[in-house]
C-alpha cells in the first residue's frame, strides 16, 4: 500500500462519513432520481440553474461508500461552475474513470477527484462512481427544458 493509496482512501472515507451539499433544494430548477441496481445505489438529485450557471447541487442518497463519496465530490467540483465547464469536468472525470492505461492526470481544480481512480481496479464498482455524474447531466437536459418551458409561457 502506497502512501498516495492511503490518501486517497482517507479521501474516500471523509467524503462518505461527511457527504457536502445533501439534502433538498425547495425550488430546485430539476430533481431527477438515478438508480444503480447492481449495487443498490439510488440518489436523488437537486440542481438549481441561474442561467447558465449551477448554482447549486444537493443529493439525498441510500448508496455504497463509492457512490455516496463520489457524489459529494461531485457536488464540491461543480457547484459555481458553468454548464460548459461542468460538462468539461464530467468527461474528464468519466474518461479517468475509463482509463485502461494507468492513472490520469486531472487539471489542478479537479485534484481531489482522482481519489477515485482506485475504484476502476473494482470494474463493478465503477458504476457505482459515475452514478451521481450521469445524474448530474440528466439534471441539467431537465433543468435547461425547464427553462425553455419558463420562457415559451
Ligand atoms: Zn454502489
Amino acid at each position: 500500500m502506497s502512501l498516495a493509496d492511503d490518501l486517497y482512501r482517507e479521501t474516500i472515507l471523509d467524503h462518505y462519513h461527511n457527504p457536502r451539499n445533501r439534502g433538498e433544494i425547495e425550488d430546485a430548477s430539476a430533481k431527477v432520481e438515478g438508480v444503480n441496481p447492481l449495487c443498490g445505489d439510488e440518489l436523488t438529485l437537486y440542481i438549481q440553474l441561474d442561467g447558465d450557471t449551477v448554482k447549486d447541487v444537493k443529493i439525498t442518497a441510500k448508496g455504497c461508500s463509492i457512490n455516496t463519496a463520489s457524489g459529494s465530490m461531485m457536488s464540491e467540483a461543480v457547484v459555481g461552475q458553468s454548464i460548459a465547464d461542468v460538462k468539461k469536468t464530467v468527461d474528464a472525470f468519466k474518461s479517468m474513470m475509463m482509463s485502461k492505461s494507468g492513472d490520469v492526470s486531472l487539471p489542478e481544480e479537479m485534484e481531489e477527484l482522482e481519489a477515485l481512480q482506485g475504484v476502476r481496479k473494482y470494474p463493478v464498482r465503477i458504476k457505482c462512481a459515475l452514478l451521481p455524474w450521469n445524474t448530474l447531466l440528466e439534471g441539467i437536459i431537465t433543468a435547461q427544458e425547464e427553462q425553455k418551458v419558463k420562457e415559451v409561457k
